[in-house]
């Protein structure tokens, strides 16, 4: 091999090493490595048949199933361009991604075909669609079912064995589209070639023991008498993170995935309690969920070894609260994008412990530096707040279709990430806030991470975030949005006054409202603020 692995689809076949070890758990479904391998050779076949070539876009809309990894690894293996949806989207934006990337084939399960299926008819250049788990037949010229092809997720054990395709895959050949959340606009297809996707897998094999490294010391042998490794999936596939963070390096490493059909903390628990799985996480929130659980000590989750979690702000205080909570395993919180197929910065261990409030260095391989934000941009000294920009094989080429945001975002080599961050001397990372998250009040700077931050310290507070509010002469004002703990208590005042002891007077929020739920986020756990900045109007 010239380049190790030159395709993604290699890593089914090194997946396939942990033979009948258990790879997907989903309900009382229970896949093995080699059954996954069966399915994914299968699948690939099947959508051979249907015309699926080279650089041909298959678009995937599902949520969660075992279906989606075949799905994936199956396009892939024919050197298609898999082009994830979010399953959450309405019609109308799905239509927009299946247009937008031009996608021939499109992968439903069959709760999402009913809301696409008028749809389909606008989508000039979609040929097939292939639809998962429908129960009854589907009367479409142009739609079959998935499980008429290869079964369902128990029996692919019984597929024949076949090879994966015999494609030629070149590393810099595109492999994927994944759209980007849409916290700051209409969510952007970030094209990764196989050499981006690839790094990523290789990097998350190397992270757990640079924390070792670093400090000179030897990382621990794996112990080959301890039980499988195993996570909870509790992100969506169809974000970068679940995709790139969780299901491709527990294939490479051969550790189990259980899934669930929708998040819910007490389901989380049975879970990691019968499976046995050594790691949980995902985003902050669902960290702080299990942790802050009533009925989290009716459960036995000795078996965690590490709750890691990224793509959002996540309060220093989450690091301490795992190790109080569970002593055996380690905190990890991991920067990067969809630009950077997921993890580009990673902290871990004692690293993390010292510094809480950091996301890490890079991954292996990987550059950091803070520029000025307003062009001419020019790299500013260490310490310094800026615009982190991101070099590395596994940031992507371009966003599809999209030259002119293409141009402003990626500069040689480099990806501008929209983020505020400083670097310390050791290369630790700092994200501040996103540049778009930051309030200016009369002239005077006021981040929204580090307001919440404050917040998250109080002892009523579960939840909340940070916006600003319009105001005549000051441009605009802090005001914040909370949510307590289960029966705790705490008055605006008293939250007020808790902000005004720790920071400058300007960052005090002039308006405390309380949130009766958890506060609204998108499916990759960002709060989504637009909605927040509502309450206030009019007010
Ligand atoms: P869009 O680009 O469409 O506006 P988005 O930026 O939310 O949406 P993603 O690519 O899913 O889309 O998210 C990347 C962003 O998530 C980063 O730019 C950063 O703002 C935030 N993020 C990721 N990891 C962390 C982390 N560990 N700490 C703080 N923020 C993070
Ligand atoms: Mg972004």
């Amino acid at each position: 091999w010239k380049h190790l692995p030159p395709a993604i689809r290699d890593v089914v076949s090194i997946g396939r090493m942990h033979g009948d070890r258990v790879f997907l758990v989903n309900e009382d479904e229970r896949v093995t490595f080699e059954a996954f391998h069966r399915a994914v050779a299968a699948f690939a076949k099947v959508l051979a048949d249907k015309g699926v070539t080279k650089g041909d876009r298959v678009a995937l809309i599902m949520r969660n199933l075992p279906e989606w990894p075949v799905a994936f690894y199956g396009a892939l293996s024919l050197g298609a361009i898999v082009t994830p949806l979010n399953a959450w989207w309405t019609g109308p934006e799905l239509e927009y991604g299946l247009t937008d990337s031009g996608s021939k084939v499109a992968i439903v399960d069959a709760e999402r075909f009913d809301r696409l299926a008028e749809h389909f008819p606008n989508c000039p250049d979609l040929q097939h669609v292939i639809v998962a788990r429908a129960t009854e037949e589907i009367a479409h010229p142009y739609v079959s079912r998935m499980e008429d092809a290869i079964g369902g997720p128990n029996h692919w054990i019984t597929l024949p064995d076949e090879a994966l395709p015999a494609v030629d895959i070149q590393p810099d050949d595109d492999a994927t589209i994944f759209y980007t959340s849409g916290t700051t606009g209409k969510p952007k297809g970030a094209l990764a070639t196989q050499r981006n996707v690839n790094s990523n897998i290789m990097a998350a094999m190397c992270v757990g023991a640079r924390s070792f490294l670093r400090r000179g010391e030897q990382p621990p042998a794996p112990d080959p008498t301890l039980p499988q490794k195993g996570s909870l999936i509790s992100v969506p596939f169809f974000h970068a993170t679940g995709c790139m963070a969780v299901l491709n390096p527990s294939l490479l490493a051969g550790a189990k995935l259980a899934m669930m059909r929708k998040w819910e903390p007490e389901l989380a628990m049975q879970i990691i309690e019968r499976e046995r799985l050594t790691s949980a996480g995902g985003v902050p929130t669902i960290a702080w969920q299990l942790i802050e659980h009533p009925a989290r000590e009716k459960y036995d989750l000795s078996s965690l070894e590490s709750v890691a979690y990224g793509g959002a702000p996540s309060a220093p205080e989450l690091v301490r609260k795992i190790k109080e909570v569970w002593p055996k395993s380690q905190a990890g919180n991991g920067w990067g994008m969809t630009e950077t197929c997921a993890t580009a910065t990673s902290n871990g261990a004692e690293d993390y412990e010292n510094r809480p409030d950091s996301c890490g260095p890079a991954v292996p391989v990987t550059d950091l530096k803070i520029m000025t934000v307003e062009a001419p941009h020019r790299e500013l000294p260490i310490g310094e707040v800026g615009e982190l920009w991101c070099k590395g094989p596994q940031v992507v080429r371009e966003y599809w279709n999209k030259p002119e945001a293409t141009a402003e975002t990626f500069i040689d080599g480099w990806v501008k990430t929209g983020d505020l961050a400083r670097l310390d001397a050791e290369g630790f990372c700092y994200i501040i806030d996103r540049a778009k998250d930051m309030l200016i009040r009369g002239g005077e700077n006021i981040y929204c991470i580090e307001v919440e931050n404050v917040l998250y310290d109080h002892p009523a507070v579960m939840d909340a975030a940070l916006v600003g509010i319009p105001h005549k002469t000051l441009g605009e004002e802090p005001a914040a949005v909370v949510t307590l703990k289960p029966g705790a208590e705490a008055t605006e005042q008293e939250l007020r006054a808790f902000v005004a002891d720790r920071l400058a007077a300007f960052k005090v929020p002039v308006k405390v409202e309380f949130w009766h739920e958890t506060l609204p986020r998108n499916a990759n756990g960002k709060i989504l603020k637009t909605e927040l900045k509502k309450i206030f109007e009019g007010a």
